[in-house]
């Protein structure tokens, strides 16, 4: 369901990025700007799967709603796609002490992540940079799943596009887009008019 008028909650949303490496961008609001982690399988729904997920740089909040094509001589060149997004809610009274701890536990409200989850801070695991990772992972709710939900829903919650077709409007890599594609994603037609584009998802 679309929402127009005053926003209820903080940002949620993932970008699936194919950069020089596919990864997905999770991404909380807080305190004014995006917390950030790149999670390089994406999330998984199935509570036994713990995901990898590496702190990068806070981004501006309205970095939130970009989707595009990020050109060649940039950091982070490639292909963006707003994979999810919605709005998240803290488990716990106290955000900033639960994420000095290392363990934030919170609801997401997504198009296609919902219901309980937790980021958890790793001893020894380091990720790029040396710093610490951390781990995603999924509670145990009716929203759990072992379906992959990379595989069943690999299109852009903004736009219904892939990242190849993303790539194509914004005058990107195509190739290197698809391959962040899963098998059977579509494939990349010339450019039709509006009119046919498979219509935008609401709920
Ligand atoms: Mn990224």
């Amino acid at each position: 369901m679309k929402r127009r008028g005053p926003r209820l909650g903080l940002r949620y949303l993932v970008q699936k990025h194919r950069a020089s490496h596919l990864h997905y961008d999770f991404r909380l609001e807080w305190r004014g700007v995006l917390l950030s982690w790149a999670v390089p399988k994406g999330p998984s729904l199935n509570p036994a799967v713990k995901r990898l997920a590496s702190p990068t740089e806070d981004h501006p909040l309205a970095y939130a709603d970009f989707e595009g094509v990020i050109p060649s001589e940039e950091y982070g060149a490639g292909t963006v796609m707003l994979w999810d997004s919605g709005v998240w809610q803290a488990e716990t009274a106290d955000v900033d002490e639960a994420l000095e701890k290392g363990e934030l536990k919170f609801t997401l409200l997504g198009q296609k992540l919902k219901g309980s989850w937790v980021l958890v801070r790793t001893r020894g695991l380091r990720g790029s940079g040396g710093r610490p990772s951390w781990l995603l992972i999924k509670h145990r709710d009716q929203f759990a799943s072992e379906e992959d939900i990379t595989l069943a829903a690999p299109r852009s919650v903004l736009t219904q596009r892939t990242l190849a077709e993303i790539a194509r409007d914004g005058g990107g890599d195509v190739e290197l887009a698809a391959s962040g594609d899963p098998p059977g994603a579509g494939s990349v037609a010339p450019r039709h008019p509006r009119t046919t584009r498979r219509p935008r998802k609401v709920h």
